[in-house]
């Protein structure tokens, strides 16, 4: 029940929220265009695409003011990019449409999946096949770059960047030789980020825990969380004495909770308990201080302490940087090795490599040269697709079949069927890469081995909403000295203003006065389930809940956590971009949920192997949800079809 006078506190009728900037030209689009918001607060009437939304202007995507980053509302895996897929694993999409047109198309290589294993796969098959190659890439969405997608935002005369999913440049140093080689050819020196991360910016400003009332009995935010004394942090908190002494005994003791065990003895049975019942079972907590504890690994894994091995925690070391998981001090595990900083971090976070690849494979489609000037520069969508051009970026297109032209042992070419605006089509090529989801390739090769499809069929990806939220400006959190906020029982369950970073001419917020992007997470699983179910309950809740819901949600947090200190969601919040990642992460095998396999028996090995003139690359065919090994697996895959040329 829609509760009209918390609404209207909170500016969900404000028209501020859906003003869409088009090119940095402010055009009030009112609210049933970007995201059917309707104006009584109801939750009804479909979600609409951006895109559909700007075609109704007569906004196309040849248009140069065709701009998807600018578009705010639901975002990621947007409404438009989905429902075919969906329609063929329900095995009903065959049955409406007769045979694809053919265009006439020819190409060298067709690559599904226009991320970052697509584009580094089309540049990698360039870089050998040489400049004559002509190359066709297919994806579903408005935008390319797959997770690596950027969002922009205008607030007065500033216009402000964030990642819509990818978000840094982790471990540089830990890339393979490939992916250092992709990120010299752009010319991304991963140096010069010490200079353009402001690391001095928040050292004054702390963590806080915002303690809901519906999960903890009362709203409280409490900061100093990893800075102050644990006992003091906890006397501030409202959670029961009990509670309290045993948060903090087990983050002061030092104690070894595996006594007479070896080392090894110690990572065997940590790999196999999960971090809540090591906290319960062996250091003894009183299970009412889980929920305090309960969305640490959220960030890295979609799923709780439930689900996580105690071993998995420990390695992680520290959370959000600010402070680590409790327990592992006093027991004499090994050292952690020490990581390179958190801060390769473009303003739009890997969107930059997604550009920084359009860019040079379509020289005319993003102006500049550099590693600075990427981040301004404005794409021009009206150039991907352009016929006779050697590399085409075909957008809003779903593939839905790709199969050898004749038998597999003779074929000469590939056919890829896809749908673009309601109408089947179909290209061939000499050889096809997919660098799209595993789960989607048995429905798209249905004639792969059953042992195959079993195995792309295996890992479920991990279902996130990362959300940010224009505001006016973050005096706020300079009050409160905080940066960020854990909220281990609210709907996002982590908040944080933007990385600091400058890069070229755009400049970080860095005036408390100046508006600013947060960032929110929210990882949609439900705890007590095998992770993999919780990834499924997670994608449903996202694929079936509505934008303005969220944006109910977002407002109504926000208003709880800051609104005593001063914030007011319906003055202060000037924009809301919702990125859906119903499919985010790639599926990470972890030691509580999966048995231990030697490398080459895990089902992303077996399901990544050539299928005649097919390969597939994408960050699931490694089993690690990380840039570098989207292009470790484009460069594996071009291998394979290499002799195709
Ligand atoms: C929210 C989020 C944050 C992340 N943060 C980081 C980070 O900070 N650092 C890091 O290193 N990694 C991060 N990752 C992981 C990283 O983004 C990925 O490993 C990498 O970008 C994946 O690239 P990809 O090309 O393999 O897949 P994707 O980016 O998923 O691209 C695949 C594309 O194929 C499309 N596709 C699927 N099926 C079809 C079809 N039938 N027809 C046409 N197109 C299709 C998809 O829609 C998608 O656009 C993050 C991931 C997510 C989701």
């Amino acid at each position: 029940m829609v509760d009209e006078s918390r609404d209207r506190e909170l500016g969900m009728h404000s028209r501020i929220t859906r003003r869409d900037f088009l090119n940095g030209v402010g055009l009030a689009v009112g609210a049933s265009l970007v995201a059917a918001v309707d104006m009584t607060g109801q939750d009804k009437g479909p979600d609409r695409s951006a895109r559909d939304a700007l075609l109704e202007q007569g906004i196309t995507p040849q248009d140069p003011r065709y701009a998807p980053p600018a578009q705010t509302g639901l975002r990621g895996n947007h409404p438009g990019s989905f429902e075919i897929a969906h329609q063929l694993r329900d095995g009903e999409f065959w049955e409406s449409v007769g045979r694809p047109e053919n265009t006439g198309e020819n190409y060298d290589l067709i690559v599904v999946g226009g991320g970052i294993s697509g584009l580094a796969a089309a540049h990698f098959y360039l870089r050998h096949a040489g400049a004559r190659a002509r190359v066709l890439l297919v994806d579903n969405h408005d935008d390319f770059g797959g997770h690596a997608v950027r969002n922009e935002f205008q607030v007065g005369k500033r216009m402000l960047l964030s990642n819509g999913g990818t978000q840094s440049i982790e471990s540089p140093g830990e890339y393979s030789n490939v992916a250092k080689e992709l990120l010299r050819e752009l010319r991304i020196e991963t140096q010069r980020f010490y200079k353009a991360y402001d690391r001095k910016l928040y050292s004054s400003l702390g963590t806080g825990c915002f303690f809901d009332r519906e999960t903890f009995g009362e709203d409280r935010l409490v900061t100093g969380m990893g800075s102050k004394p644990w006992p003091e942090f906890l006397a501030q908190a409202p959670l029961p004495e009990t509670v309290r002494r045993d948060i903090a005994r087990v983050y002061t003791e030092k104690k070894d909770y595996l006594p007479g065990l070896s080392r090894s003895e110690k990572h065997a049975r940590l790999a196999k308990i999960s971090y809540a019942d090591f906290l319960t079972k062996l250091c003894n907590v009183h299970p009412d201080a889980l929920p305090f504890f309960q969305t640490y690994p959220a960030d890295l894994f979609g799923v709780g302490i439930d689900a996580i091995s105690a071993l998995t925690c420990y390695a992680e070391g520290d959370d959000y940087g600010s402070f680590t998981y409790a327990g592992f001090d006093g027991m004499n595990l090994g050292e952690l090795g020490t990581e390179e900083p958190y801060i390769f971090h473009f303003p739009d976070g890997n969107a930059s490599i997604a550009r920084l690849l359009v860019r040079s494979l379509i020289p005319d489609s993003i102006p500049g040269h550099t590693m600075e000037d990427i981040v301004t520069a404005r794409a021009d969508y009206s150039r991907l697709d352009l016929p006779g051009a050697p590399v085409r970026i075909r957008l809003n297109s779903t593939a839905v079949r790709v199969r050898h032209v004749g038998a597999l042992e003779s074929a000469k070419s590939v056919e890829v069927a896809y749908v673009r605006d309601g109408k089947l089509q179909s290209v061939e090529a000499k050889s096809c890469v997919l660098a799209c989801y595993n789960s989607m390739i048995p429905y798209l090769c249905p004639e792969l081995p059953e042992t195959q499809k079993e195995a792309l069929h295996f890992g479920v990806k991990v279902p996130y909403l990362y959300t940010h939220v224009a505001i006016q400006n973050w005096r706020v959190f300079q009050k409160l000295g905080i940066h960020h906020i854990v909220a281990p029982g609210s709907y996002h369950t982590y908040v944080a203003l933007d990385f600091p970073v400058s890069l070229g001419e755009y400049k970080f917020p860095s005036n408390p006065d100046d508006p600013m992007v947060l960032f929110m997470l929210r990882s949609p699983c439900q705890p007590g389930l095998p992770r993999c179910d919780q990834y499924r309950v997670g994608r449903a809740e996202l694929y079936s809940t509505h934008f303005s819901v969220i944006e109910r949600k977002i407002r109504d947090q926000l208003d709880r956590m800051l609104g005593p200190a001063g914030f007011d969601p319906a003055r202060d919040i000037a924009a809301i971009t919702v990125n859906r990642w119903a499919h985010g992460y790639a599926y990470e095998y972890e030691s509580l949920s999966d048995p231990h396999r030697q490398k080459n028996e895990r089902p992303c090995v077996i399901g990544r192997q050539q299928f005649g003139r097919i390969s597939i690359a994408n960050s699931d065919a490694a089993g690690r949800a990380y840039t570098d090994a989207a292009i470790d697996e484009a460069h594996r895959a071009v291998q394979e079809v290499l002799r195709f040329t």
